[in-house]
């Protein structure tokens, strides 16, 4: 034989979320999505959720809605959920795995694609760092579709004397963040396990119904969200602790929410906390401080603070190179410069109450099927919300976002 499987510990990075054991990554996923809602434990209501799923061309409506609205367009369509993992970039490197047989040469090392470049990519792998091309067979899937090997892929790749590397395998994905982009849908990166949901005390102020959009598409791309308030430094005592009242809501239904300051340092530590050996994206409005926090998170990162966005405010073209920038202290960051204030969106009328992780332990108990929680009979989520089991704001945020949903 003398080939060898995927190593049961990765020696890309030693305390890299990427470097487990593949089992117990699944196990740990498993864990946190199961952490707020049991039902979704359960293999039958997940095979539910993807049936009734919807596909991307059924958003139309909504995008009219949101530039009714004046909210941003939306530049990323969709994380694909979990559910969703049949997506087509899935199966192709799942196939191309299979082709494989399983076994990569002696000597192949494990990495991260970091950066897709032409006519390939870099991969960061414990000791150095190169450019890498597909392997033949690879190479012919990748010109003739997009995105075989994506920012974010976990791959197995050999070095050359020359100082490039030959990409043999790629590992599956746990999930896609995608956009539509000319008419394509674009994988921006693969594997991304945590949604930042970045808000500012001022300039922007807190919009909670803004916040409860993110955290449903971050259930709905399977991802963990965690809620960082930046711009500290602009709030008194007294606006420091309405801020806490008005966000409590949050941690009490499980959503780590992170205090912090990108000018003055304040809170930076709790973030790192949050961001060391996961790989996370910032998400928010413009504006809220997400160039900002990284500069400070990452020193000599030097991304432009408060330029970015209003270029494409104006539609000016920029070029988008996406990269997953490795921290200091363990774990990756995307990087998505130009887009980095997107929504996100990609939910069924049916599978949104199973996004509001408060909302579990009601759901299936109400007296009609099919029962959508707003004006029929015999609700349990009302009666829940009439005994102040379940916050009024957060029912009028699933209230707005189930009108505004088609089917
Ligand atoms: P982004 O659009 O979310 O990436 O936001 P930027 O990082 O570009 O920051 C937008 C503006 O907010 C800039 O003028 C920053 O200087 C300012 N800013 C960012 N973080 C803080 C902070 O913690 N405190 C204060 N007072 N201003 C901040
Ligand atoms: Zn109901």
């Amino acid at each position: 034989m003398g080939g060898r499987q995927w190593p049961a510990r990765c020696p890309v990075l030693h305390r890299c979320m990427h470097g487990r054991n593949i089992i117990s990554a699944m196990e740990d996923n498993f864990d946190r999505s199961s952490r707020r809602d049991e039902s979704r434990r359960d293999p039958a209501s997940r095979r539910k959720l993807r049936k009734v799923r919807k596909t991307g061309d059924e958003h139309r409506g909504r995008d009219r809605r949101l530039a009714e609205t004046g909210e941003e367009t939306p530049t990323f369509r969709r994380i694909v959920s979990r559910h969703d993992r049949r997506s087509r970039e899935v199966d192709e490197a799942r196939e191309m795995l299979r082709e494989g047989a399983g076994e990569a040469p002696e000597n192949a090392l494990a990495g991260i694609v970091t950066e897709i470049v032409p006519g390939g990519c870099i991969v960061r792998s414990d000791s150095l760092e190169l450019r890498c091309v597909l392997r033949g067979m690879l190479k012919s899937l990748e010109t003739r579709e997009r995105n075989v090997v994506a920012v974010g892929d976990h791959v197995l790749f050999v070095a050359l004397e020359d100082g490039s590397g030959v990409i043999e395998r790629v590992q599956p994905r746990d999930t896609i963040l995608s956009r539509k982009y000319k008419e394509r849908e674009h994988v921006v990166a693969v594997n991304v396990e945590q949604l930042l949901v970045t808000v500012s005390v001022a300039a922007p102020p807190i919009r909670t119904g803004l916040i409860d959009r993110y955290l449903v598409a971050a259930e709905n791309g399977g991802l963990r969200a965690i809620i960082v308030v930046n711009k500290l430094d602009l709030a008194d005592a007294e606006e420091r602790e309405s801020l806490r009242s008005m966000l409590n809501v949050y941690s009490e239904i499980g959503y780590a929410v992170v205090y912090c300051s990108a000018s003055s340092g304040e809170g930076l530590d709790d973030l790192r906390a949050v961001l060391r050996d996961k790989t996370s994206i910032f998400s928010g409005q413009s504006g809220v401080g997400k160039s900002s926090l990284l500069n400070a998170l990452q020193p000599g990162l030097e991304l432009r603070v408060g330029e970015v966005s209003e270029l494409t405010r104006k539609g000016i073209h920029t070029t988008t190179t996406i990269k997953l920038l490795p921290l200091d202290i363990g774990g990756f960051v995307v990087d998505t410069p130009g887009i980095r204030e997107f929504a996100l969106w990609d939910v069924s009328r049916q599978d949104l109450p199973h996004f509001f992780p408060e909302f579990a332990e009601f759901l299936g108990k109400c007296r009609l099927r099919g029962c959508t929680h707003t004006h029929e009979p015999g609700c349990e989520v009302k009666k829940a919300l009439e005994e102040g089991r379940i916050n009024i704001e957060r029912y009028e945020s699933y209230c707005r976002m189930i009108e505004s949903l088609e089917g």
